[in-house]
């Protein structure tokens, strides 16, 4: 065994880190670690990316993914108001495997077993791991809003998983007459990406205003307010979009006919849309709930913030949209890839011996495009508390525009390219 030693003498920084000053293995280190890493988005695959990084290439890293392309959220509400390609968002795995010699198998992990510490995925094969990183994302409570069954589905989407549905919508959108009305329908926070409904709403008001003039968007939101960036939204609305953004706060869905066209709420009656975008109250992804790893009547993962290591099950490192946040961390795929790396060092430290990290501080910048150049964002900064062992936000720190322009549009295009890199290349 190594001395246990401060690793933070060791990370001082990514770029010591990934460009090679010190060896946490050293070249004789005789443990060959295995860590599994399940779901290649924002938090898996930065996590995959980093534990080869942090460890100089000596731990054994399983990239398990069913898709062959990661394709992004962040960027996909401009594909649906077609200022965007789905191209643009669209990347393959394959430097992770080139250039930092992650192991990737496409494939679903259908079970884990915590107590042999075996996983079995959908091709029939069996691995073991010292540890493992799970980034599931969310998954969809589609049984709280009756009449959401599969059928239903395929009319009143999401589009809140970029993919096919991104491009289904668009399509609804093309093919709706002018003089039509979408609505989108916002569950109670906490869900994935809090500005993300308002961004996908001002941008398809933006495309309705270009060539659907008369065509209406109603933001029907369970929550008493909009849950970020509000005034900057709804100055927006006001100035841009008088007659064509109506927002509805305290809109609680309870039910949709899709033959008809309604949704009904609790407290409001029933309204008739030509389009009917229904984001559902979400949960961390099935397996994680499968696992175990959510204690009664929650949704998300409660988590060790200085490690991910789960609070219920050891071994096992939860990190992304599937976690219970702490005050005021929103589910975004900027906090994502930074859980990625805080989890990465912690689990390289805890498998060779060194001391974890005992002060992260991470950040969070959210861009939401208001039309196809011009964005605004929100940042803040977010400490370990040793004393309350959660993470707080920090007084002063981070921010939000004063206005929509469009070199907060080039900023929010240079965020997204330099993420996608930071993970993926
Ligand atoms: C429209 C929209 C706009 C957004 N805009 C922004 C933005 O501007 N900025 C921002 O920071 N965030 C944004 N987000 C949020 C961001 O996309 C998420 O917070 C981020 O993707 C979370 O990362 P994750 O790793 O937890 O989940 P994901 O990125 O969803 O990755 C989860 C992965 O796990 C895989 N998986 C699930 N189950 C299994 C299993 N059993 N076996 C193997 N693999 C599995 C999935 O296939 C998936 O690839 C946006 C989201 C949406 C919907």
């Amino acid at each position: 065994m190594t001395p246990r030693r401060n690793f933070l003498h060791l990370i001082s920084g990514i770029g010591v880190l990934a460009y090679g000053g010190h060896q946490v293995f050293g070249q004789s280190s005789p443990f060959k670690a295995k860590v599994i890493v399940v779901g290649g988005g924002f938090g898996g695959a930065t996590a995959a990316k980093y534990l080869k990084i942090f460890s100089n290439g000596k731990i054994d890293v399983t990239l398990i993914e069913p898709n062959q392309h990661f394709i992004s959220c962040p960027m996909s509400n401009l594909v649906i108001s077609g200022d965007k390609s789905i191209t643009d968002i669209t990347f393959g795995y394959e430097q992770l495997v080139k250039k930092y010699g992650v192991h990737l198998i496409h494939a679903k992990v259908e079970q884990i077993d915590s107590q042999k510490r075996v996983v079995a995925l959908s091709n029939g094969k069996k691995l073991n791991y010292d540890r493992l990183v799970l980034s599931p994302g969310v998954d969809f409570l589609f049984e709280k809003i009756a009449g959401l069954d599969e059928d239903a589905q395929k009319v009143a989407l999401h589009a809140w998983k970029a993919g096919p549905q991104t491009l289904a919508l668009k399509a609804q959108l093309e093919a709706m007459p002018d003089g039509g009305v979408y609505g989108i329908s916002i569950p109670l926070a906490p869900y994935r990406c809090p500005p993300g409904p308002y961004e996908r709403a001002t941008l398809i008001a933006n495309y309705f205003k270009q060539f659907k003039p008369r065509s209406k968007v109603l933001i029907l939101d369970a929550n008493q307010d909009v849950t970020s960036k509000g005034p900057l939204f709804k100055k927006i609305w006001a100035t841009r979009f008088k007659e064509l953004i109506e927002y509805r706060g305290l809109h609680q869905i309870e039910s949709v006919d899709i033959k008809n066209k309604t949704i009904q709420f609790e407290a409001q009656g029933e309204l008739k849309l030509n389009i009917v975008n229904i984001l559902p109250p979400m949960q961390a992804g099935k397996i994680a709930v499968d696992t175990g790893l959510i204690k009664p009547n929650q949704r998300w993962c409660e988590v060790d913030f200085l490690t991910f290591e789960s609070r219920v099950v050891p071994n096992i490192h939860v990190i992304g949209d599937a976690i219970q946040n702490a005050q005021l961390m929103p589910k975004s795929g900027h906090m994502a890839n930074q859980h990625g790396k805080v989890c990465a060092s912690a689990v390289v430290a805890l498998l060779s011996d060194h001391e974890v990290n005992p002060a992260p501080i991470y950040n969070n910048t959210c861009y939401s495009f208001v039309s196809k150049n011009e964005a605004i964002h929100v940042a803040s900064v977010h400490r370990y508390d040793a004393i309350q062992k959660t993470m707080l936000p920090v007084q002063g720190a981070g921010g939000l525009s004063v206005e929509a322009n469009e070199l907060e549009g080039l900023y929010a295009n240079s965020w997204a390219n330099n993420i996608w890199s930071d993970f993926l290349a």
